[in-house]
Formats: structure tokens, sequence, C-alpha cells
């Protein structure tokens, strides 16, 4: 690992792996660090909005998943829906898109390391990671929400806004709209994807600590849609959500 590459990108996420997907195409000399196995599961909502779409397809990748044709909001009674006016968005499950990107990233021969990247050392011509020889021109941190590279870089903000949390799983249900509905209570919000012929996505976004079943019942009629016994994974959970940078 003693090789001078033009970027090293740290975390072979979505934003990892099309960043270095352009810069292998780009002709620039990228590698990526990123732990995880593939693919990397995440708790999300899974809806591509339109121009995800057509990024993925100016990269000549194809996912497969349910067409979304817009964005519907729920509270009570009342319904606000709104279509998609440049093409349709995409449901897709995150293994899948990771597969996608990570097949894509291999056959542009740019190898994915094993490596939890810690600490990073800038100086005037580039980034080093200590302790693994590595070394590159720029570096791009994609390492997610809790970036350790952007503490590392002392760019981490204190925030004072109520921390807020996202959980998700999966329901073998068939779809009952091609809208992504948002369900609004006081304390959250459900965002509910279609993902495929029998497969409907929710994620619970929500400043209130408790555990998914019971966020789920402050949804009336998504409890009365989505029986215990048709959730076909486990609960992933993500936050606090917001973070800032100085
Ligand atoms: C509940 C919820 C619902 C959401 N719904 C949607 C939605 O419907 N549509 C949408 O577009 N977005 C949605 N998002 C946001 C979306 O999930 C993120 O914007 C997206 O995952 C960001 O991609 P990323 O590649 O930047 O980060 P991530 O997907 O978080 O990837 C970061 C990667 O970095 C790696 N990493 C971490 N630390 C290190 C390290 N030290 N060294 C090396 N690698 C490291 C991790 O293993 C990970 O694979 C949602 C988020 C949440 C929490």
């Amino acid at each position: 690992m003693n090789a001078r590459h033009d970027l090293l990108v740290v975390g072979g996420g979505p934003a990892g792996l099309a960043t270095a997907l352009h810069a292998a195409r780009a002709g620039l000399d990228t590698i990526v660090a990123e732990p995880r196995q593939a693919p990397v599961d995440k708790a999300c909502g899974e809806g591509l909005m339109p121009g995800a779409v057509r990024h993925l397809a100016a990269l000549g990748l194809h996912a497969s998943g349910h067409p979304l044709t817009g964005i519907r909001y729920v509270q009570g009674t009342h319904r606000v829906q709104a279509a998609f006016r440049h093409g349709p968005g995409l449901g897709v499950r995150r293994t899948h898109l990771h597969s996608v990107l990570h097949q894509a990233v291999s056959e542009a021969g740019v190898p994915v390391l094993p490596l939890r990247v810690g600490e990073v050392r800038q100086d005037a011509t580039g980034v080093s990671v200590p302790g693994t020889g590595l070394r590159a021109r720029w570096l791009v941190a994609a390492d997610g929400l809790h970036s350790p590279v952007r503490r590392s870089l002392g760019l981490e903000v204190r925030n004072r806004a109520v921390p807020r949390y996202g959980l998700r799983r999966h329901y073998a249900v068939p779809p009952w709209s091609a809208y992504v509905e948002v369900h609004w209570v006081p304390h959250g919000e459900a965002y509910v994807t279609p993902l495929g012929p029998e497969l409907v996505g929710i994620a619970l976004l929500t400043g209130q600590r408790a555990p998914f079943a019971t966020q789920l019942q402050r949804f009336p009629e998504l409890a009365a849609r989505l029986p215990a016994e048709a959730a076909v994974t486990g609960v992933r959970g993500a936050g606090p959500l917001r973070q800032q940078t100085p």
C-alpha cells in the first residue's frame, strides 16, 4: 500500500462509489477504503429521486426496483400529492444499488480496500493515512453521517437541535401506491417506499426513542396495512440525523 494514488475515497457507500467511478473514468488512479463487505445495507428510505435515476443512467448503470410517480403527503384524512415532472424516481433496495455500483467500480479497475480510516494527515502535496502507507494527491471523505474524517480534520460542529433518528424495516406486501407516501404525526413521519411487486419499505423519522413496533402504532393507517408477520427484515437504525460542519 505504498503507492501514491491520485484519489483516495474514504467510504464505499453510494456517494463514494459514484465518485470513484467518475474519477476512474476521468483517468485518475483511484482507490476506495471501505471496511464493510459488499453489499452494504443501511437504514434508508430507499427512494431515488428522478435526478438520482438520471445520474445512474448517465453512469451507464441500471438498478431494478419499483418506479416512483411522485410524492404524497398524508396527515389523518388530508392528502396532497405531486407527480415528478422530469421522469420517474425509483424505489430500490440499498443492497441492490450497492451491488450495482460496487460491480461497476470493480470493472473500472478501482481497488476497494477493506480498511477503516481513522486519522488523516494533509501536507503540501497530498494526504496520507498514518499506519497504512496510503497516500494520495486528493482525498474525498464519503464516510457517511458520522464521518470520522470530518472529526479527524476538526470540522465537526456540535449540533444543539433536538436529535432525530431513523428506523427502517421491510414488509412483504404489495405496494398500494406508486407514490412515495410521507405520513405525518405530531412527533415524526413515516416514509413508505414501494420497492418491488411484493415489497414495501418503511422508514420512520422521529425525535422520540421507542422501538419500531411502538412507533408504527402511531400511524394507524400504516399499522393496519403492515402486520408484524409480513416483516421480512430486521429493524435498522441511524442517527442523530442532522450533522453540521463549520
Ligand atoms: C432513515 C433514513 C431514510 C433515508 N431515506 C432516503 C431516501 O429515501 N432517499 C435518499 O436519497 N436518501 C435517503 N436517506 C439518506 C441516504 O441514506 C444518505 O444520503 C446516503 O446513504 C449517503 O450516502 P453516502 O455514500 O454519503 O454515505 P453512507 O451510505 O453512509 O456510506 C458511508 C460509507 O462509509 C463507510 N465508512 C464509515 N467510516 C469509515 C471509515 N472510517 N473508513 C472507511 N469507510 C468508512 C461506511 O461503512 C459506509 O459504507 C435516508 C437516510 C436515513 C437515515
